[in-house]
């Protein structure tokens, strides 16, 4: 695919829509409803986006409902800062759980007793193999596993033990209840697999009240059960599982399919140039290489939205990027050109140079001031326009002046003519150099006949630069982002590297002292502009009355496809 394309998928189809259609069709289900699962243990990131916008975008389009439910069964790595901000991340992005808003531990005594449940029924038994035996023992993939000395153990001794696990009695690792399937099982995940664990920890909602936890194969599908949740979307890893899934459920919930959820699976967001796991991006936050799991460089929403995304931008591509059973790497570029369509045509148009060059016009009287007229977005007339000042000394972009340019260069030189946006044109006549050689000021010459940025007798120029006006500029720090890794593919990490060594060096680059022009004084944090020709910019919540930050959204244009050709 060439570089900037975007592969659209038709949307509102895709087979986990079709599924859901045929079981309704066929009256296997009544109403849809879905949930969103997270496991409280990092922020979310684009990824959980591409599922958010499944399961809440299904439970939309065919009536039924989504749940938010926090899978919080390890205590050891769950804050409560993770839960809020997962809260936050999904209103944020557009979705409402409503009333339904649940925890794994709100069914602790549930689960608990269905575990009880199947010790009665002789299919699950507290085995006290150590850690290290009860992995040998697992066997491999392509060796059977050996049964626990423990397997046969009666049920009396079985719920006893099982009790007294729930009581505290003993120290982590101890013991661990295990469902009895089948240790010769082609599935490894069929080889009598852990239910619970013993864990001394505090819970951020249960507090000390357990000192046992079940694991995620125990609770997932038990609380998809209990929430009455008709299809349970996931992401491929799960695939081997759902045989246990569905074990559980036929043995706790109902022998009959029709009365059951539904796992299905599909292939997870792989995006290039970034990680895509909250244990790696915590890994990133704790080195302390991005300022903190909101650091605009990072692939979290929280990241994402003071990087300037909109929650249409990242919805737009999630529709995009389809749904499929078949794991892709994305490029960047394609979530890159959602959010430019969508800043095109909301963010305003505003004039900031980042490098300055300044520019005195000889012949423009000394302190004279002139309100221009600029357009705020030439794809939205309804957005007006706005007055900005005109004066003697201006400041322009030091890539817009070429002393010797090349043929191609269109852009200022000694004695082209180019326009001003908006204001005038004006024509270079002295390059103004420092003891070094370096070029400190131009003198250019304007056309007062061009007022507004045309020239009543025809006269054409190649290039509109942007200008801010020097005693009028407001100073602003801009920070302007690259790629957060400096490899495609970073989790493939080379050996004797670690993923830190992949970070790339160069992907904040901070600007000091930008002219802007005046109207943005007042700018919130949040608001979103296009810096004329340099790209979306947000006001960063780090701004003050005064001093202004803008983070770099994204370009206006895809320059990174072109370098990365040239590589
Ligand atoms: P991570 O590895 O980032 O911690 P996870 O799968 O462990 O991801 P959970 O909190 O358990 O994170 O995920 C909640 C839901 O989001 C799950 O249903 C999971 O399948 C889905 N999900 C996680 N990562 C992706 C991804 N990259 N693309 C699509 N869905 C994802
Ligand atoms: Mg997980």
């Amino acid at each position: 695919m060439a570089s900037g394309d975007v592969a659209v998928t038709e949307v509102g189809r895709d087979f986990i829509r079709d599924i859901v259609k045929a079981d309704l069709d066929a009256g296997r289900a009544k109403g849809v409803v879905t949930r969103f699962p997270p496991e409280p243990n990092g922020y979310l990131h684009i990824g959980h986006a591409k599922s958010i916008c499944l399961n809440f975008g299904i439970a939309e389009e065919f009536g039924g409902r989504c749940h938010l439910r926090f899978d919080d069964t390890n205590p050891t790595r769950e804050e409560q800062e993770y839960i809020d901000a997962i809260e936050r991340d999904v209103r944020w992005l557009g979705f409402d759980w409503g009333k339904h808003l649940y925890h794994a531990s709100d069914y602790f005594e549930q689960l608990y007793a269905w575990a009880e449940d199947l010790i009665r029924a002789g299919k699950a038994y507290v085995d006290d193999q150590s850690p290290h035996d009860m992995r040998v023992n697992r066997g491999t993939l392509t060796e059977p596993g050996k049964n626990s000395p423990f397997r046969d153990r009666g049920v009396d001794e079985n719920l006893d033990l099982f009790r007294r696990m729930r009581a505290g009695e003993f120290p982590n690792g101890a013991r661990v209840l295990r469902a009895k399937i089948d240790m010769a099982s082609g599935n490894i995940n069929l080889r009598d697999p852990v239910l619970y664990r013993i864990l001394h920890a505090t819970h951020p909602r249960t507090g000390t009240e357990w000192k046992i936890y079940p694991s995620y194969d125990f609770a997932h599908g038990q609380s998809d059960a209990i929430e009455h949740i008709t299809h349970s979307i996931c992401t491929l890893e799960f695939e081997d599982h759902r045989p246990l899934y569905d074990w559980l459920l036929e043995n706790l919930v109902s022998a009959d399919p029709d009365k059951r959820p539904q796992q299905i699976e599909f292939a997870r967001l792989n995006l290039n140039y970034t990680v895509m796991s909250k244990r790696k991006l915590l890994q990133l936050v704790q080195q302390g290489v991005v300022e903190g799991w909101d650091d605009p460089r990072m692939p979290t929403i929280t990241g994402l939205r003071r990087r300037g995304y909109t929650p249409e931008s990242i919805r737009d591509f999630c529709a995009r990027i389809g749904v499929a059973k078949k794991e892709n790497v994305i490029d960047m570029a394609q979530l890159e050109h959602s959010v430019r369509e969508d800043l095109n045509v909301r963010a305003p148009r505003v004039m900031a140079v980042l490098r300055p060059l300044k520019v005195v016009l000889t012949n423009y009287p000394e302190g004279q001031v002139e309100q221009l007229d600029v357009i705020n977005n030439p794809e939205n007339a309804a957005a007006g326009t706005r007055k900005v000042p005109f004066s003697r000394v201006l400041y322009i972009e030091r890539d817009d002046f070429m002393e010797d340019p090349p043929k191609k260069f269109f852009r200022l030189s000694p004695g082209t003519e180019v326009r001003l946006r908006c204001a005038y044109f004006i024509k270079c006549h002295e390059v103004v150099k420092d003891a070094q050689g370096e070029i400190v000021e131009l003198h250019c010459t304007y056309d007062p006949a061009t007022r507004g940025g045309d020239s009543p007798d025809g006269r054409r120029v190649k290039a509109t630069l942007h200008w801010v006006s020097a005693d009028h500029a407001v100073r602003a720090v801009v920070r302007l982002y690259d790629r957060l890794f400096s490899v495609e593919d970073p989790e493939r990490v080379p050996e004797g590297k670690t993923l830190l060594d992949q970070f790339n060096p160069g992907s904040l680059e901070t600007l000091r002292d930008c002219p802007v022009e005046p109207s943005l004084d007042a700018a919130q944090p949040g608001a979103r502009v296009q810096f004329e020709r340099l790209g979306y910019f947000v006001v960063d919540p780090d701004s003050a009355a005064g001093a202004l930050v803008f983070n770099r959204t994204v370009s206006l244009r895809d320059s990174w496809a072109k370098i990365a050709q040239k590589r």
